[in-house]
C-alpha cells in the first residue's frame, strides 16, 4: 500500500483536496484531526499539555484553550517545542496505528500539514505538496476563519517556506484555479497513483 503524504502551507487547500481524494474512495489519515483529538479534555496530550502550560490554558468549559495556545506558541520558540514534544511523538504513533488497521488499498493519503516541520516524512512513500500564492492564501484564509492578514502571516512565517515545500514534492498540486480544476487535477493523481499501484 503506497502511502503518499499531503502537505502545503496554512490556505492551500489540504482538507479541501483531501476531501476531494475522499470522494474518491481513497483512506485519509489526517494529522491534524488525530493532533485535535488527542487534545480533547480527558485524552492522553491535555494533561500533559496543562502540566506543563498550567491551568490558565483550560477555558470555562474546561477544554484547551487553542486560541491562547497558538497565540502562545506562535510568539515563544520555547513554548513552541514544549509543545511539539508532548504532541509529535504520540501523533506520529497514532498515525503508525492508523496506517496499520487501513484496509489494504492501492495507496491511503496521510494529510500532515507540518509535514517538514515535524520531520514526519520517513512515514510516506511519496509527498504532494498543494500550492497557491500568498495573497490567494491568506484570502481564503481569512474568508474561512475570520483571522486577520496579520495572524496568518505570522503562521505561515512559521513554517517551512514555499520553495523549501515545494523542492521535496513528488506531485504538486496547482491550487490557484477553481474548485473544479483542482478536482481534474486530483483525478489525474488518482489515475497515476492506480497505475503506479497496478
Ligand atoms: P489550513 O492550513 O488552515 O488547515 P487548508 O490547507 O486545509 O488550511 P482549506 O481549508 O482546504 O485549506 O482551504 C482554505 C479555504 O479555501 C477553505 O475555505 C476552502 O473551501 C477554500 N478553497 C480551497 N481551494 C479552493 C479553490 N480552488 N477555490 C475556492 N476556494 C477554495
Amino acid at each position: 500500500m503506497l502511502k503518499i503524504g499531503l502537505t502545503g502551507g496554512i490556505g492551500s487547500g489540504k482538507s479541501t483536496a483531501a476531501d476531494i481524494f475522499s470522494s474518491l474512495g481513497v483512506t485519509i489519515i489526517d494529522a491534524d484531526l488525530i493532533a485535535h483529538q488527542l487534545t480533547l479534555s480527558g485524552n492522553e496530550c491535555f494533561s500533559k499539555i496543562i502540566h506543563e502550560f498550567g491551568n490558565s490554558f483550560i477555558t470555562s468549559d474546561g477544554e484547551l484553550d487553542r486560541k491562547k495556545m497558538a497565540e502562545t506558541v506562535f510568539s515563544d520558540l520555547s513554548k513552541k517545542s514544549a509543545l511539539e514534544n508532548i504532541l509529535h511523538p504520540i501523533v506520529r504513533q497514532r498515525i503508525l496505528h492508523e496506517i496499520a488497521l487501513t484496509p489494504d488499498s492501492p495507496y491511503i493519503v496521510l494529510s500532515i500539514p507540518l509535514l517538514f516541520e515535524s520531520n514526519f516524512t520517513d512515514l510516506v512513500d511519496r509527498i504532494i505538496v498543494i500550492d497557491a500564492d500568498d495573497d490567494i492564501r491568506i484570502r481564503r484564509t481569512s474568508q474561512r476563519d475570520g483571522r486577520s492578514e496579520a495572524q496568518i502571516q505570522r503562521i505561515m512565517d512559521n513554517q517551512v517556506d514555499r520553495q523549501t515545500r515545494l523542492e521535496q514534492a513528488n506531485d504538486i498540486l496547482e491550487n490557484n484555479g477553481e474548485l473544479e480544476d483542482l478536482r481534474a487535477s486530483i483525478y489525474n493523481l488518482h489515475k497515476k497513483y492506480l497505475n503506479m499501484t497496478s
